[in-house]
């Protein structure tokens, strides 16, 4: 494995069509980026991945889609309005801005700017929310936000949901949308952008099993990476200190990936106790308390909270798969995605276009796209279709030959071994899911 650097990787997804910059043609936006064909596709397979994990194979885990604009008053409960800043300094010299925790302490003991060594102003509180307006008046009452995060679309759907999914406490409710902030320390690709994705699941408890729960949660996250094939070696945890811990927060850990700008966080998970439901409770002044009809008792369910980022998996994601090896005595780069994610799960390609290859090919890839997406290619070198195919991660292609035509056979190559076998044409499909089930990276 060489070193990835974040130009190598920068380039390739944009080579290759997995994330551009946002307006590119007018210079780009700062911190904003299109995902390309193949990036919406890993992106989209993500989601997939992380909703059937996180509802479908639970019993008591229900989804929802709350919209992106919400009542302002919804941001005064949840504490965003008061709390939700960053502290922000400026250079005096270069007139560059910093969070404060984003400068090296040495220099930030002495005020000193991290880029020309201009003196710095005193830090100011900065919301990150960004503001707008509903409706044709631009005044405070038409003052609306748009979502710093997706979780208080589900608090402020708890009651709904309670009384109409058929749910028991402890359950969750989990959603994946867009989040908005803005950020002013925004380097490092698709990290930390001022629009971006959620995939957050809350998981309503009864107070007395907050710490079972968290527990269970935890665990439960960290295995969810490993299952996505991110390796051990990257990921680790880490608890937040006193200082750290957000407004709501009793106990907090993240997650954490090693990018190649160090490790950082990809997911949090918080015991954000009865915060959230009492607040709503108190600025709605409808009772969001839970009777439970086994215990007797009615409560202000604990929530435990599980947040992810989606563009953060996907730029981990593609860190984690980058490669660089040898095939036929050349560089090979090779993204080692997990294939239940990959963009493209099967290349079919002719050997030559002529004889009835291509058309056979062209029936074959026909009958795989049901099932798999597929990517058709007859042009070029054998070895390079192969080398455009393990530079985007896709796990299995199939050639078709002149044998083919004789006894329908065609070879199967493994992306990340660069093995390959003879199987017969209707084997094709059993034999990628078998290998997609059992997949172990090497
Ligand atoms: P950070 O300390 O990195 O700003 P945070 O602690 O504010 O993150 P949370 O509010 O816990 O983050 O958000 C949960 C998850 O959402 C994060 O773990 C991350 O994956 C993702 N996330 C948060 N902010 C951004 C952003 N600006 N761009 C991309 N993803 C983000």
């Amino acid at each position: 494995m060489s070193e990835l650097t974040m130009d190598t990787l920068v380039s390739l997804c944009k080579r290759r069509g997995f994330v551009y910059q946002s307006s590119e043609i007018y210079g780009g936006l700062t911190s904003a980026w299109d995902y390309g064909p193949l990036g919406v596709e890993l992106k989209n397979n993500i989601q997939r991945f992380w909703w059937k994990q996180m509802t479908q194979l639970h019993d008591n885990i229900v989804g929802l889609d709350a919209a992106i604009l919400m009542h302002p008053r919804v941001w005064e409960a949840s504490g965003h309005v008061e709390n939700f800043h960053d502290p922000l300094v400026d250079c005096r010299q270069c007139r560059q801005r910093f969070r404060t925790d984003a400068i090296p302490e040495e220099l930030w003991a002495k005020r000193q700017c991290p880029e020309c060594g201009g003196q710095l102003t005193e830090p100011r509180q900065f919301n990150l929310m960004f503001k707008t307006h509903m409706g044709p008046v631009e005044d405070s009452s038409s003052v609306v936000y748009l979502r710093p995060e997706t979780a208080q679309g589900i608090y402020v759907n708890f009651k709904n949901v309670v009384q109409t999914g058929r749910v028991k406490v402890p359950f969750g409710i989990a959603q994946v949308g867009k989040a908005f902030r803005n950020e002013i320390t925004t380097k490092n690709f698709i990290f930390r952008t001022c629009e971006f994705e959620q995939m957050e699941m809350q998981f309503f408890i009864h107070p007395s099993e907050d710490g079972k729960w968290f527990d269970y949660w935890k665990a439960e996250r960290f295995e969810y990476y490993q299952k996505l094939g991110v390796r051990d070696s990257r990921l680790r945890f880490h608890q937040h200190g006193p200082d750290e811990l957000a407004h709501y927060a009793k106990v907090a850990f993240d997650i954490q990936y090693e990018f190649p700008f160090g490790w950082k966080e990809l997911e949090g998970i918080h015991n954000r106790t009865d915060f959230d439901l009492r607040r709503h409770g108190e600025f709605s002044g409808k009772d969001l308390t839970y009777l439970d009809d086994g215990r007797g008792e009615r409560f202000t369910p604990y929530v435990i909270e599980t947040s992810a980022g989606l563009t953060r998996t996907v730029l981990t994601v593609l860190c984690d798969a980058y490669d660089e090896d040898e095939a036929e005595g050349e560089k090979r780069v090779v993204l080692r995605l997990h294939p239940a994610v990959a963009p493209v799960t099967v290349g079919v390609f002719p050997l030559v276009k002529k004889d009835g290859l291509a058309e056979l090919a062209r029936d074959i890839e026909l009958g795989l796209r049901e099932e798999f997406s597929t990517f058709y290619d007859q042009g070029g070198a054998i070895g390079r279709r192969y080398r455009r195919q393990d530079e985007v991660g896709t796990p299995y292609c199939i050639t078709i030959d002149y044998q083919t035509k004789e006894d329908r056979t065609v070879t199967l190559r493994f992306r990340d071994s660069m093995q390959q076998v003879r199987i017969k044409i209707e084997d094709i499909p059993q034999a990628i899911r078998k290998a997609t089930k059992e997949y172990r990276r090497v």
